[in-house]
């Protein structure tokens, strides 16, 4: 009997440690350009395959300490990332920059000091607000992958404009059209532009918080024509080029013109959602997805906008 109840605490000692192994993202750092590293997460939707590591996020070694750009979608994620980092420089994070509010981009808040993490007012105050929404809704899909993930609100807001921050040449954009409050760095010491979810590339944007796709388009002029040579998207390979503005300009395009044209036609959301997607796009992942996603999002607008228009035609 006794030696049953060793075998069986030691099997549990063993699962216990097979689990914790299995919660590791395996962070592979890639340095882009000179003091510019990356994360690549995958083309996916959230999953507990891949943890939430279907987001791209950075970190840019200076002179004096080390910038992070996203912290990820979960508590682990950071601390992985943290982890990753240090294998890569002994610098002190100085500075942690968030892009926007969405859960995947900020959610490994807690591994750092929350003195050092900063976001445009806008983020800050959508991800109070909906903070916790995003939170149940990744503890349903990823389950203990979000163990002791909180929501941690950055304290430091962020005056855009263009510094030089410990010896490196940094430019902070205030941009709006993804989710509201977007932030976009570009380090002009490296050429590097982090454009953060303002742009996507072989997967599907997504569109929950967009003030609008025609904002969104112009803003998407307005980066094509930065400074820059390497482009890192929120969520995709990174380029050298600009390439994905065009496959961004010719998907969201696309999207614009099929929901008002089938809002002008009468379609219900779900004739809608069941559209075909043109083959060109069949290289974006998870492009029905996101359309599905997508229309629930925007199409009551499109409607609205057809029913003002034949109203002020009558
Ligand atoms: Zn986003």
């Amino acid at each position: 009997m006794r030696y049953l109840i060793l075998l069986l605490i030691s099997l549990a000692l063993g699962c216990h440690v097979a689990l914790a192994d299995d919660y590791r993202y395996a962070l592979q750092p890639v340095e882009i350009a000179q003091g510019v590293w990356l994360f690549e997460g995958v083309t996916e939707d959230f999953a507990r395959d891949n943890g939430g590591n279907i987001v791209n996020t950075a970190f840019i070694v200076t002179d004096a300490g080390v910038i992070v750009f996203d912290t990820g979608p979960t508590r682990r994620y950071g601390e992985q990332m943290r982890e990753t980092i240090g294998t890569v420089t002994d610098l002190p994070v100085t500075h942690v920059f968030l892009s926007h509010h969405h859960p995947d981009h900020v959610f490994g808040n807690q591994a750092f000091d929350p003195e050092s993490l900063y976001a445009l007012e806008g983020t800050i105050q959508r991800l109070a607000e909906q903070g916790d929404d995003f939170s149940d809704n990744l503890y349903r899909a990823l389950g203990d992958w979000m163990r002791g993930t909180e929501v941690v609100l950055p304290t430091r807001g962020i005056t855009p404009g263009r510094m030089t921050l410990d010896g490196r040449d940094i430019e902070l954009i205030a941009m709006s059209g993804h989710s509201g409050a977007d932030l976009v760095l570009l380090d002009h010491t490296a050429g590097v532009l982090l454009a953060a979810d303002l742009v996507f590339y072989q997967r599907a944007p997504t569109t929950p918080h967009t003030p609008g796709l025609d904002v969104w388009r112009e803003e998407l002029r307005e980066l094509e024509a930065l400074d820059f040579r390497y482009l890192v998207p929120g969520h995709g390979p990174v380029v050298e080029g600009t390439v994905p503005f065009e496959q961004m300009h010719d998907y969201l395009g696309w999207l614009d013109d099929t929901l008002r044209e089938a809002a002008r036609q009468g379609l219900t959301a779900s004739e809608v959602m069941a559209l075909p997607i043109p083959e060109r796009f069949d290289e974006i992942a998870v492009a029905r997805h996101e359309l599905i996603r997508s229309v629930s999002h925007l199409y009551g607008r499109y409607e609205r906008e057809a029913l003002a228009l034949i109203s002020e035609g009558g």
